[in-house]
């Protein structure tokens, strides 16, 4: 994708602050980090969303997830950890390139990944069980 920003960082077209690299991702510190080590796993080969990532390379990006973070949670003042991959506007992408968040937390900061637990209603529940045949 020749307009993607995406497809330029990750293909080295424009620079980044890189913390790995191989033959199929780039992880990069994002620049408007919700806390310091904020970073990003992006796939060099252009895919919109989960849905367009070849499977194969969602396991790969997983384990980078766990071996980055790991690296980043040892390194940093920091405890905690959240995985975060947005799907679609209403979601909260903003980048129409898949990439996966890794966002270090600490107790009491104000990085802000959370929602407002619902309820799970009867309705809901078999509607949903009801796509997978259950
Ligand atoms: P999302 O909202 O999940 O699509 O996340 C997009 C992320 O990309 C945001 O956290 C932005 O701060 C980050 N971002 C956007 N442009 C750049 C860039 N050129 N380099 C690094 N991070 C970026
Ligand atoms: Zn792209």
């Amino acid at each position: 994708m020749s307009d993607c920003i995406f497809c330029k960082i990750a293909n080295g077209e424009i620079p980044s602050a890189t913390l790995y690299e191989d033959d199929d991702f780039r992880v990069i510190l994002d620049l408007g980090p919700a806390s310091k080590g904020h970073s990003l796993i992006l796939p060099k080969a252009h895919a919109a969303n989960i849905f367009e990532m070849p499977r194969d390379l969602l396991g790969k990006a997983m384990a980078l997830a766990g071996d980055i973070g790991e690296k980043l949670v040892k390194g940093l003042p920091c405890d905690g950890l959240n995985v975060v991959q947005n799907n679609g506007e209403s979601a909260g992408q903003t980048v129409f390139h898949f990439h996966i968040h890794l966002i270090p937390r600490m107790k009491d900061d104000h990085a802000g990944v959370s929602w407002k637990p619902g309820t799970l209603t009867e309705e809901d529940k078999q509607a949903v069980l009801a796509i997978f045949g259950k």
